[in-house]
């Protein structure tokens, strides 16, 4: 008999903050079954959203399923132009891909990483959050419904702007999840559910991580869903891409790289919004208020910032902020690409220069690797620079700010940390899985997920993941394999023709 298996994906959550959420009596159910679940720790090696579920959804690394980021950058003569990554960059299949692929057909997967297009496969898909529109390929009109509900609930979410709002939004967002896994529950398969809450949260309302009382409210929801997988399904995974953490400063990495020669200045402008391109009026910034933004100031020129937009959505127009960054990204040899998402890489143009810019960017604290020493695997040529890694222990974290700005800015601030969770409920009767989850270190890298929930449905593993030596290695498993590689090259050639 299939067992039926809820996943849900919780953005950004680190194991401290369920323990404190636990201590502090806003899970009571968890806090009743922890001794009875797996606690384990994932590591993402970059701790960033897109490549991170791309790797725990495919079971490979970014070298091998080629999805680094949330934009792919490209040099163009007038600067950097950014695309969003979609599933047809995907070099490998994801769990509910290679599972349809084999036969085992009780997939239903919310928000899969990239969520737009659907590739066609028997998979039940609804994507709502990475993806340009809502998109479902459930055909009856459940699938529909919930899609949009799910998009519009989000959209209010991403638009809400005081903390108040923010929370209010979240919540409403964690009902609707909670209906989704009443209403798209069977009796057996694999359910899995992801969500961009808390991270969303922590970006927008960076208290509630330092006052996590004023989300306890979001604490007691994500419960009521636990309890509700916990009694309807076999089995319960709570899986996170990464965690989130405060930090005390921001090291400017392009100004380091310009005070170390390797940015040439010149009058390239970024927009802060660069996806939806309708009603929208630019607004270039005087490039000596740039150190404002950041400075002391900050707080005035965001509230005239935000009252210029204001006036703007008044009239029909959404207003983006463009900001001179003073780099020449055809002639630097080096810089980091600014985006709207957390800063991993520097893009480099002269591979002479790998050893100056790691000694460089170590000086300020900043770990720096080849994709070499990161990733494995045929996409690897793909990776957009350098990996670099933020100092957690002394609170810096990188950031990709204009030449204009200073070397390091002060100000205490939450964003990504670096491990996520995989805490889950043991199924009985399946050994190999005991024998893992003792055995097995405390922290995993992220591409563990897919294949144990592979090996517990049955489904062939594929023979590309990178953690079959850690199935064999501490569970003694022997998984049955298979090639889903030219099925896969199949399945993207019928989506390109349609
Ligand atoms: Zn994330």
């Amino acid at each position: 008999m299939k067992a039926s298996i809820a996943v849900l994906g919780l953005d950004g959550m680190p194991k401290d903050l369920l323990v404190e959420a636990m201590a502090r009596g806003w899970m009571p159910f968890l806090n009743s079954v922890r001794g009875r679940l797996v606690w384990k720790q994932l590591d993402p090696i970059v701790p960033l959203t897109p490549p991170s579920w791309t790797s725990i959804m495919s079971g490979v690394n970014p070298g091998k399923h080629g999805i680094y980021d949330f934009y792919k950058y490209e040099v163009i003569s007038e600067g950097i132009k950014a695309r969003l990554y979609t599933s047809m960059d995907l070099n490998h299949p994801r769990i509910h891909e290679m599972a349809s692929m084999s036969g085992y057909r009780e997939v239903t997967i919310v928000n899969p990483m990239p969520g737009y297009p659907i590739l066609p496969t028997k998979a039940r898909v609804i994507s709502f959050l990475h993806a340009p529109k809502p998109v479902t390929n459930i055909s009856e009109s459940m699938g529909d419904k919930l899609a949009r509900e799910g998009w519009e609930r989000s959209l209010r979410l991403l638009n809400a702007s005081s903390c108040g709002q923010v929370i209010d939004r979240a919540l409403e967002v964690l009902e609707f999840y909670r209906e989704m896994v009443f209403s798209l529950r069977k009796d057996r398969g694999l359910y899995w559910f992801t969500s961009s809450i808390p991270d969303e949260i922590f970006h927008k309302c960076p208290k509630a991580f330092y006052k996590p009382d004023i989300i306890s409210r979001l604490f007691e929801e994500i419960d009521a869903i636990l309890r509700y997988m916990w009694n309807e399904y076999d089995t319960v995974f709570v899986v996170s891409d990464h965690g989130s953490t405060r930090y005390r400063a921001k090291i400017n990495v392009n100004k380091v790289l310009y005070d170390n020669g390797f940015i040439v200045p010149g009058e390239v402008v970024e927009e802060r919004e660069t996806h939806k391109k309708q009603g929208l009026v630019k607004v270039r910034m005087p490039r000596i208020l740039i150190p404002l933004i950041r400075g002391p100031l900050r707080v005035l020129a965001r509230s005239f910032f935000q009252f210029l937009r204001d006036i703007a959505g008044w009239r029909g127009k959404r207003l983006a902020l463009e900001i001179p960054r003073g780099i020449d990204y055809s002639k630097s040899k080096a810089y980091m690409p600014p985006t709207t998402t957390p800063w991993y890489y520097v893009v480099l143009r002269d591979s002479g220069s790998v050893g100056e810019v790691k000694r460089a960017l170590s000086r300020e604290g900043l770990i720096v690797l080849s994709p070499e020493e990161v990733f494995s695997g045929e996409r690897i040529s793909e990776a957009p620079g350098l990996i670099v890694l933020w100092n957690e222990a002394e609170g810096f974290m990188a950031y990709a700010g204009s030449i204009y700005e200073p070397r390091i800015i002060k100000r205490k601030t939450v964003n990504h940390g670096r491990y996520g969770i995989l805490v889950y409920k043991p199924l009985e009767g399946l050994d190999w899985l005991e024998r893992f989850s003792e055995r097995s270190p405390e922290r995993l890298p992220n591409h563990i997920v897919a294949p144990l929930l592979m090996a517990i449905m049955g489904v062939p593993i594929s023979s590309a993941s990178d953690s079959l030596p850690l199935l064999e290695k501490y569970g003694g498993l022997k998984p049955k394999m298979a090639d889903y590689r030219v099925k896969w090259l199949l399945i993207k050639k019928i989506a390109s023709a349609i």
